[in-house]
């Protein structure tokens, strides 16, 4: 079995101005693929070949850096295209928007946490809510392509909510000023997808 591209909800221009075409083209295209063919080369002929990405990220060796930064790519972008929606953003609805007031007393409160995290990761990385073992949300941020599946990665919990922060992810059109793409991603979360993601693994 070989991992492959999942396919987009959306074409590329559909999130703009948000997330523009070229960037969106690019990064699905080019960097996810990168990551999804070079996880399949580092799985080749492995045990892993029948594993589901979660089950090999969950019993990952963090000093097998293939595996690591290719498997990690290619899960990180796979839930990141999933909550993204060009109907998306506002405040969400359901169990989710319960479960963010009692974790973080607001959605402003949240939204304020989530973009700090995202915001203060320095170089490459990613901005994370997750489930965390108490079944409560929790917000945290990984370098590189490390995701909270990982064990001992010191922010552990089942993501469903993320934000790439890399360059490669908003340079085109928002060059250093990351805080405006964290702006942005927050108008086009699919809080719908979030919410169902919630239910299924609570
Ligand atoms: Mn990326």
């Amino acid at each position: 079995m070989s991992f492959k591209l999942p396919e987009l909800n959306y074409s590329y221009n559909a999130l703009e101005p948000n997330f523009d075409a070229r960037t969106m083209e690019i990064h699905y295209s080019k960097h996810h693929n990168g990551y999804a063919n070079n996880l399949n080369a580092a799985i080749k002929g492995t045990d892993l070949e029948n594993k589901s990405i979660k089950e090999i990220l969950s019993s990952l060796d963090l000093n097998n850096s293939a595996l690591r930064n290719n498997g990690g790519g290619y899960f990180n972008h796979c839930l990141f295209w999933e909550i993204l929606s060009p109907k998306g953003g506002g405040i969400p609805n359901g169990e989710i928007f319960n479960e963010i007031n009692k974790s973080f007393n607001s959605f402003e409160n949240f939204k304020e946490n989530f973009s700090k995290a995202a915001a203060s990761r320095f170089g490459s990385g990613w901005a994370w809510l997750c489930i965390n073992s108490n079944n409560r949300l929790e917000i945290c941020s990984t370098a590189n392509q490390d995701n909270p599946l990982m064990p001992g990665i010191g922010c552990e919990g089942i993501p469903i909510l993320t934000l790439d922060v890399w360059e490669h992810a908003y340079y085109l059109n928002y060059q250093n000023r990351r805080p405006d793409y964290i702006k942005a991603f927050f108008n086009i979360i699919n809080w719908e997808k979030v919410n169902e993601l919630y239910i299924s693994n609570t």
